[in-house]
Formats: C-alpha cells, sequence, structure tokens
C-alpha cells in the first residue's frame, strides 16, 4: 500500500507550529477530506504543506484529536526496526550517561522521539506502555529493536492507561516474554521493590528520585510523613539516610506491603498505615500531631481540563492540611503529577491553602521529573511533574 499524505493548509496554525518543530498536529488544523478519513489509524503518512513543503513522516488517527504524530522531520522515511533501533539507541545512550545502574525511564515518549511510547527499565526487565493507535500497529518493531539493543529477559506490555481510550484501544497487561512481575528497582542507593501486575503505571515513579534525594538529605533525625506513599519512594531513603521515625500513608494495602518490605531489605522501619490521606490529616490536626517533614505526592488531581477548577481546590486543601501538621521550622514537599494544571497555577493554590494556616513559608526548591523524563521543548504539557519544596516557620 503506497504511503497517504496529509495536508497542511497554508497559514494553519499547525503549519507555523510544525515549521517551527511541534510533534503534534491537530484534526482540525489538517485538510480532513474523504481521502484522509479513509486512513486505517494508526497508519504512516508523510505530512506536507499546501505547496508541497515536507513536514516529516508521522501516524494518523482519524479519531483522535491529535491527528498526527510526527516521528520524522523527513517525508518518506521508512519505519522499521532499524528507525526503532536508532531512536532507542539514543534514548538508551542517554540513560547509560545519566545513571550507573539500569533503572530508569528509558523512553518518555516525544521526549525522547517516540510519541506515545513509554518504557521504564527494571534491569532486564522492561515495561511498555504504548498509548496510541499508531505505536500499537508498530510493537513487532518495536520489540525487535529492543532484543537487538539490550536483550531483556522479561517485557511486559502495560496498556492499561486509560487514556487509550481516546485512540480508540483496548485496555490490557500481557507478558511478551519472560516470566514474573515483580521487579528489583535501584535508586539513591536503596532498594526497592515493586510489582509490574498490580502497580500502577509502569510500576514504579522514577520521575521523583531526584526529589527524594533532596529530601532524604533533610530527613536526619526528622519524623517524617509520607503521603500518598505508594512503594515507599520518599520514606524508605529518608529512614535510610537518618529520620527518626517514617510514616508511609497510602490507601492501597499492596503498595503499602511493598514498602514494608523494601524497608526490611534496606535494614529500616516504616510504619505502614492504610487511610485516606484527607481523613488522616483531618484525624492527625485534630490531635495536633505534627512531622518534621511532610510530603503530600497524590495522584493527579486534574485529570483532564474540565477538572481543573475541582482539582485545583483539592490541591489548596491539600497543601492547607498538610501544612496543618507540619512542625514548626518543617519542610513540606507538595507534588503534582496533572499536565493539566499548568506550574503557576499548582504554585499559586499551593501558596493559598499555606497561606491559610497562617504559617510564613519560604520556597525553597521547584522542581520536575528527573533527566530520564525529557521535556519536548514544543510540548509544555510534557512537563507534568511539579515538586515544590516550602520550609515553614
Ligand atoms: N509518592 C509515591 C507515588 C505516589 S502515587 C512515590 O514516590 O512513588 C499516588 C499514590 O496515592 C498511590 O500509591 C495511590 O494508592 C495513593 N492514593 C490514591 N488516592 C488515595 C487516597 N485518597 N488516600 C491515600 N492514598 C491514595
Amino acid at each position: 500500500m503506497s504511503r497517504k499524505t496529509i495536508i497542511l493548509p497554508k497559514g494553519a496554525r499547525s503549519d507555523k507550529r510544525a515549521r517551527a518543530g511541534s510533534p503534534w498536529i491537530f484534526s482540525n488544523e489538517i485538510r480532513m477530506d474523504d481521502a484522509a478519513r479513509s486512513i486505517p489509524p494508526g497508519a504512516i503518512v508523510n505530512v506536507r504543506g499546501e505547496s508541497g513543503h515536507p513536514f516529516g513522516t508521522g501516524y494518523f488517527n482519524p479519531a483522535s484529536l491529535i491527528a498526527v504524530r510526527l516521528l520524522d522531520n523527513a517525508c518518506d522515511a521508512v519505519i522499521d526496526a532499524d528507525f526503532f533501533a536508532g531512536r532507542l539507541g539514543r534514548a538508551l545512550a542517554l540513560r547509560e550517561r545519566l545513571y550507573a545502574q539500569p533503572f530508569y525511564r528509558l523512553v518518555h515518549a516525544e521526549g525522547d522521539g517516540l510519541p506515545g511510547l513509554v518504557i521504564d527499565r527494571f534491569g532486564d526487565t522492561l515495561s511498555v506502555q504504548v498509548g496510541t493507535a499508531g505505536m500499537e500497529r508498530q510493537e513487532g518493531a518495536i520489540l525487535a529493536a529492543l532484543d537487538r539493543l539490550m536483550s531483556p529477559r522479561t517485557v511486559i506490555m502495560r496498556n492499561d492507561a486509560p487514556s487509550r481510550a481516546l485512540e480508540g484501544l483496548e485496555s490490557e497487561v500481557r507478558t511478551v516474554k519472560g516470566e514474573g512481575r515483580r521487579i528489583q528497582i535501584e535508586e539513591n542507593g536503596t532498594r526497592y521493590f515493586a510489582d509490574l501486575a498490580q502497580g500502577q503505571k509502569t510500576g514504579w515513579y522514577y520521575d521523583q528520585r531526584n526529589n527524594r534525594a533532596f529530601i532524604a538529605g533533610l530527613a536526619k533525625g526528622a519524623s517524617v510523613l509520607d503521603a500518598y506513599s505508594y512503594a515507599g519512594g520518599f520514606g524508605i531513603l529518608a529512614a535510610k539516610t537518618g529520620a527518626k521515625e517514617v510514616i508511609c500513608l497510602d490507601s492501597s494495602a499492596p503498595a503499602l506491603a511493598l514498602a514494608e518490605e523494601s524497608a526490611r531489605a534496606n535494614g529500616v522501619t516504616v510504619k505502614a498505615v492504610k487511610a485516606d490521606v484527607f481523613e488522616e490529616l483531618e484525624r492527625l490536626a485534630a490531635q495536633g500531631e505534627t512531622f518534621d517533614i511532610v510530603i503530600a505526592d497524590p495522584p493527579p488531581f486534574v485529570k483532564s481540563k474540565k477538572d481543573l477548577e475541582s482539582g485545583a481546590r483539592a490541591y489548596r486543601k491539600l497543601a492547607r492540611m498538610a501544612a496543618l501538621v507540619t512542625g514548626e521550622r518543617g519542610i513540606l514537599l507538595m507534588a503534582s503529577c496533572s499536565h493539566n494544571i499548568s506550574p503557576d497555577r499548582f504554585a499559586a493554590e499551593c501558596a493559598a491553602g499555606i497561606g491559610r494556616t497562617g504559617r510564613r513559608a519560604g520556597l525553597i526548591r521547584q522542581a520536575g521529573a528527573g533527566p530520564d523524563h525529557p521535556i519536548h521543548p514544543h510540548l509544555p504539557e510534557s512537563a507534568y511533574l511539579k515538586a515544590l519544596v516550602y520550609a515553614l516557620d
């Protein structure tokens, strides 16, 4: 089948954005004629301007708001195992420069020139997330390239992100190679456990690595409340670096069981509390209990643009409640992994929430995800993680 061409009308916003280097082209900005509509979801296309200007090779989905995601800035680029081996090889080389150990996000979608693909590496196990029809069609080529490049022992497809529905894709978790879904992670000199079958996202949140290290640097002798702890990413490292007491608070019993197991493996103890964070903060505040360090790293409160106002209120309330249980001269980390709330708005909500408690606060760190999560310079939404650390009076 010969390759179809998608035309960008001259002067369309996409035309300007694509010329500037944006990898996304929206459905209302292309010439959506019968020929375009008949292209099957995920097909590889050329993208050209009306006068023939080559914008590159991408994949198309007539059912998605993001109609084309560009893979290469040349037209007629061959998208096969060699193409993926090239991109994956570059992603791998960057991580090998950044980290001594093979535990990192290997591929961060557009940030690594591979839109719709996320891969986390846990030694010789890979957790792969495909988010688009275009990448789904390339699964065979991607897996062949991964085999060629790094011969992983185990490969698990974590194709259960809710956003797949927007691309007309099913939700599934499937082992394509090897067996065993339990993984060990080494990060900041600490051993953690996770479970790829039950775990959330791809199984581990590598994005907070540097923020965990920053908090751990302040933790000697401190009491620490790790709220929304998942498998103990922040809390266990804090315990290892000398915190005198660590509570891991989460609503997931399996996540807390992993945290306790990881604590044992590192020769430390954490207290696991299974509860709703807002209810527990309410209870602790009523009892006047405080901690030297409070971490609040919740699931996304703004899942889509329409949830912005209610999500923003939830972040404000969380900041207020968390500040109430942060002791005198304590440290508070507030995080948001919602790409639908901007860094400025999130910071404003945190400031308002802390302000409601009457505490004076100094912002001592503003950070995002670690460098294994490259941000595409034309996609501000790829900078989804925001972590703000406040020193309270
Ligand atoms: N801080 C973690 C990642 C947190 S992910 C890390 O560093 O790895 C968000 C966590 O919030 C998940 O573990 C989820 O189980 C938990 N969670 C979601 N809703 C919750 C609620 N209402 N109360 C407590 N925990 C909740």
